[in-house]
């Protein structure tokens, strides 16, 4: 397939599952087993077509480093067993390690409590030319914080201003945080694995049947699932609040493996592809100290 077709091929796939205003957004409307037209006889044609996006992304990565303007910011959120790691692992694996940095964001250490939540993601921003990878994110304090709500009281926030509206007002200030990213070049994008309950437990079941899988199950992990609904509410609450056209948010169904990471992958290159990435051009005075250099080297 020529570039320019994948290209488009990348824009029809992550289309439906992009949230860019989120008014009217209902998690409901989205199906965590969608794979658009493709069946699981198209798996085999799905895997070639990522391993092809990976070589495109890696491509694109370069012209990214190279112009050293931009930062990308991928963010990932999901419940346990969606499919995040996996999903960073598969999609990443071709790009310069030189230019990319993941980050996974555990509970708060004491020194990240003493801060306001925003400071220890601040830290870990890409640099310009980088793609910075979050594997959980400020989001948490969105999500984990507010299903679990003693967390939140043992923040050391001065209680005069934790209010009832502090959710609202977490919303607010990530999207202006995010605003205020987009001005500064960093493109932020969003990532929610949308798993169902069922395929979770059947994830579940297979960490805790397979030893070399025994190390993923985590009994913590049992214990969020029955807040399942609360999740899901805080889930929709979030992306009805954040999703905006400079930082949308993908809404990428998470049933089926092959699926996720072809919608991921898309999704990256369509938004590397609108930045028009270009090598720095070369000036005339620099091309004829090139040709000098060259002369200069041959002569030896
Ligand atoms: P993952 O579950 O993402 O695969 P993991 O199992 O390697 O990662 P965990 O020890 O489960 O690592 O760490 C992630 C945990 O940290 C999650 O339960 C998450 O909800 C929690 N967490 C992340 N950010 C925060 C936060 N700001 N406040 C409280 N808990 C948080
Ligand atoms: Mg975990």
């Amino acid at each position: 397939m020529k570039r320019n077709e994948f290209i488009k091929l990348a824009r029809t796939i992550t289309r439906p599952f992009c949230v860019s205003n989120g008014e009217k957004f209902r998690l409901k409307h989205f199906d965590p087993a969608d794979t658009l037209n493709f069946s699981s006889e198209d798996k085999p044609r799905a895997k070639e077509a990522l391993a092809a996006g990976v070589e495109l992304l890696a491509e694109m990565q370069d012209r990214l480093y190279a112009q050293d303007k931009w930062a990308v910011l991928l963010i990932f959120q999901a419940m346990d067993a969606a499919g995040k790691d996996g999903a960073i692992k598969h999609v990443m694996s071709g790009v310069n390690p030189q230019g990319c940095q993941v980050y996974s964001f555990k509970a708060p250490s004491a020194e990240d409590l003493d801060h306001d939540y925003l400071w220890r993601c601040l830290k870990r921003l890409p640099n310009r030319g980088d793609i910075g990878i979050f594997n959980r994110s400020y989001y948490e304090e969105t999500l984990v914080v507010r299903v679990h709500p003693e967390i939140l009281g043992k923040q050391r926030l001065p209680r005069e201003l934790v209010g009832k509206d502090v959710w609202q007002n977490r919303f607010r200030d990530i999207r202006a945080f995010e605003r205020y990213l987009a001005g500064n070049g960093i493109v932020v994008v969003k990532f929610f694995l949308n798993v169902s309950k069922k395929e979770q437990k059947r994830r579940f079941l297979e960490r805790l049947e397979t030893p070399e899988k025994n190390w993923k199950f985590s009994s913590a992990d049992l214990a969020e699932r029955s807040h399942w609904n609360e999740y899901q509410q805080a889930y929709e609450d979030m992306i009805r609040h954040t999703a905006t056209k400079h930082a949308p948010w993908y809404v990428v169904p998470a049933d089926n493996k092959w699926f996720t990471r072809c919608v991921v992958a898309a999704a990256v290159i369509d938004t590397l592809e609108s930045l028009n990435l270009q090598y720095p051009a070369v000036s005339p005075e620099q091309l004829k100290k090139l040709a000098a250099a060259k002369k200069e080297l041959l002569k030896k």
